[in-house]
């Protein structure tokens, strides 16, 4: 029978081979072939069967609907996205007749693009207000879990969220905030933070967030870079063990600030009080500093709704800095806020009522669009954990779990992996049968990670979802839909989401069909695209549009299998060509984890005689192994089997911990300065390191370099 499934697949693939722009024909085959299929050489997975007994409501039932949905939206994207903009918010005033104009080609023009121009909306009131006004507002928004471990449950309803909104917002307003002003946000994630950035859009404020862990210096420099008078932060924060005195570090922000400038560009401080008197060390300067408990309790109690523009901007947001000095990322409220809510929606199944918890700060853009406003939109329930998945102890996320009884779980890969380390103990500790839905994002999920997760959290019972996208691209680009009849691949990415015209193309920029492997770019506009950089358009055009014309161009590279299935490789800079062959970095680095003994892996190139660049493994060792040579040699061997002897790494480096950036992403081009200190590199030539969560690791690698 096994024999004869084949047969009809292959023969299937043939007539419907040329369907486009449908790119996910090969869905349906594989549907219908056996579980055992080795597609690709990957094996797939269907959805989990018991995901849909536990499961009942489902906003797309199966990956046909999926597939109708998907054509509709980019064959008739007009009607598509007005439909769905007047189903998921609530307009004071309808667009213009234009849903979308853009260009994308730089030899015609500005790059530009526009969704729902002349459309009137506040984004606070579609993510508080109208709920409240619906008779929701008792419905608890979020629920605070702490740093500290405690048996309490602090919940935010969506009333009391809009009462402390209202009145930051009026504070703002009487300081002289207005429409398009930008006010920074230095804070832990609390609720407080989410207050802080709905204020700001109640009011037509543009907000900036910058991560709590970030020092004075970066603080700084997005400071100036956004001319931020004022300042919203704290006195300080407990995470982990570590007293963080954020009041202090913004002093000093902002006396840098005015060092540059050479006046005060810092005008006010709001700081809220988090830490007790005898934790916090905050000196309040009369002429700049309030707390937020007086501000408030002095405060009106209204404040009106500023209402705003579709293309009116909703925050600026600067990037990881994985690659180089961060970008100043500007997303405007129409497209952003529909963009969010929908793929929150329809890539976690999410329905009110549902306790969803996502582990991302609010620093960055996962937080920004499933912390804030996709869920708040959709009217979520959710968990918001200020504290660190290791503290007190390794099961923390688990214990969240069960304690809150949270439905879909979104954490990144590197967690998983840091996690992976400590064993299933942990995991196993917890209850955590109220899971039915794991997502991750932020880099590739290597295969091993994503079977750890789906078997050891999840017991084989819940969909996982790898979501592919970008602080540029506002919301999900590329995931695996949790409908029935789909079937998962560990490791890919897989299936675009609805209106996104993903393309594979090669140097040149030439457009690459069927199966194939290249630059990932995206074709066509889609409403939650960022609309420029702060201050410098010409550096979004040069960065996402020159490389080549007519596209976007994401940065990362990627494999497109012959089911259509995408798989991201790593960064295309990060590309290594050994004698003339290009190895995407995430396969080498997967390859490694699948060794029992490695926790972390991370691959980089280095200069080589022969060969051009040789490739250069850091691994970080699982709990309790020993780093010695026959386990370089089991290493390197392993490689060699599992993806080919022109993958074997010339240098194993071992590595107690890795650089990362403050939001868990490993910083190759560190590494890639470190293995090239044979030749004329110093220390000294490392690069910025101020976006490192702990630049200390750096050191420790340099101090380890050629042992
Ligand atoms: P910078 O642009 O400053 O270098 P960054 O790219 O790390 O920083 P983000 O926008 O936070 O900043 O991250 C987006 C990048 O993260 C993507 O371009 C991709 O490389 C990686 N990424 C995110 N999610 C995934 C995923 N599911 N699979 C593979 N890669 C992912
Ligand atoms: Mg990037």
């Amino acid at each position: 029978q096994h024999k004869c499934q084949r047969k009809r697949w292959f023969k299937r693939r043939l007539t419907f081979g040329r369907v486009r722009p449908l790119q996910l024909y090969s869905c349906t085959n594989l549907q219908e072939t056996s579980q055992e299929l080795q597609s690709g050489g990957d094996r797939s997975y269907p959805v989990p069967r018991e995901y849909f007994d536990r499961v009942t409501n489902h906003h797309i039932n199966n990956i046909e609907q999926y597939m109708l949905l998907y054509n509709h939206s980019i064959l008739q994207p007009d009607e598509f996205w007005s439909d769905k903009a007047k189903q998921v918010l609530s307009w004071k005033q309808l667009w213009d007749d234009q849903i979308c104009s853009f260009n994308f080609d730089v030899e015609k023009g500005p790059i530009f693009c526009e969704w729902f121009k002349g459309g009137k909306l506040n984004a606070c009131y579609n993510c508080i207000d109208r709920h409240v006004e619906a008779g929701h507002g008792d419905q608890v928004a979020y629920y605070a879990e702490g740093n500290e471990e405690s048996a309490d449950i602090r919940g935010y309803t969506y009333r009391e969220l809009l009462d402390y909104i209202e009145r930051l917002a009026s504070v703002l307003k009487a300081r002289g905030v207005h429409k398009g002003d930008v006010v920074a946000i230095y804070m832990p994630n609390i609720p407080e933070l989410v207050i802080a950035m709905l204020a700001c859009a109640r009011i037509g404020a543009i907000h900036s967030v910058v991560f709590g862990g970030f020092s004075a210096e970066s603080l700084a420099n997005r400071l100036l870079d956004a001319k931020s008078r004022v300042v919203i932060t704290c006195d300080g924060y407990k995470r982990g063990e570590k007293i963080v005195p954020l009041k202090t570090v913004a002093d000093a922000a902002a006396e840098l600030a005015r060092e540059t400038l050479g006046y005060n560009l810092v005008e006010h401080k709001i700081i809220y009080q988090r830490l007790n008197s005898k934790e916090h060390t905050a000196t309040m300067d009369g002429h700049v500093d309030e707390w937020w408990h007086e501000a408030l309790s002095k405060a009106e109690k209204h404040c009106a709704i500023e209402w705003m523009d579709a293309e009116d901007p909703l925050f600026v947001l600067y990037t990881s800095g994985s690659t180089g000095r961060p970008k100043g990322i500007v997303h405007t409220t129409g497209g952003y806020l529909l963009y969010a809510a929908l793929t929150h929606r329809y890539a976690f199944n999410y329905h009110p009522g549902d306790v969803y918890f996502c582990t991302a700060d609010c620093g960055w853009i996962t937080g920004h669009s499933y912390v804030v406003y996709g869920p708040l939109v959709n009217r979520a329930t959710q968990v918001i954990f200020e504290g660190v998945p290791t503290y007190p102890s390794a099961d923390r996320l688990w214990k969240i779990s069960a304690k809150y009884k949270v439905k879909q779980l979104y954490t990144a890969p590197t967690l998983i992996r840091s996690l992976m380390r400590f064993g299933e103990k942990y995991v196993k500790n917890s209850q955590r049968d109220s899971l039915t839905l794991l997502a991750t994002v932020g880099e590739p999920i290597n295969p091993e990670a994503w079977k750890w997760f789906s078997r050891e959290v999840g017991e084989n019972l819940c969909p996982i979802v790898d979501t592919w996208w970008q602080t540029e691209t506002g919301g999900h680009m590329i995931l695996p839909p949790p409908v029935q009849g789909f079937y998962q691949k560990p490791g890919s990415a897989s299936i675009p989401f609805f209106g996104i015209v993903p393309v594979v193309v090669n140097e040149k920029g030439e457009e690459l069909f069927g199966e194939c492997e290249g630059y990932l770019c995206i074709k066509k506009p889609w409403p939650g695209m960022f609309r420029t950089v702060l201050g410098d358009h010409s550096r979004m055009e040069s960065t996402y549009f020159k490389p080549f014309r007519g596209y976007y161009m994401s940065g990362d590279g990627c494999r497109r299998d012959k089911d259509g299935y995408y798989w991201l490789t790593g960064r295309v800079d990060d590309v290594i060509n050994v004698s003339g062959h290009r190895i995407g970095t995430a396969e080498v680095e997967s390859a490694l984890i699948a060794h029992g003994s490695v926790a972390e892996a991370a691959v980089v190139p280095a200069p080589h005689d022969i060969k051009g660049q040789g490739i250069y493994a850091y691994v970080t060792l699982r709990e309790g192994e020993e780093p010695t040579e026959e386990l370089r040699k089991a290493l390197k061997h392993a490689v060699r089997e599992h993806i080919g002897a022109i993958c074997t790494p010339d240098v194993i480096h071992w590595a107690p911990a890795l650089p990362k950036t403050r939001s868990g992403k490993i910083m190759r081009r560190i590494l890639r300065k470190i293995a090239e200190l044979g030749t004329n590199v110093t220390p000294n030539d490392l690069g910025d390191t101020s976006t490192l969560s702990d630049p200390q690791v750096v050191d420790m690698l340099v101090s380890l370099y050629g042992k």
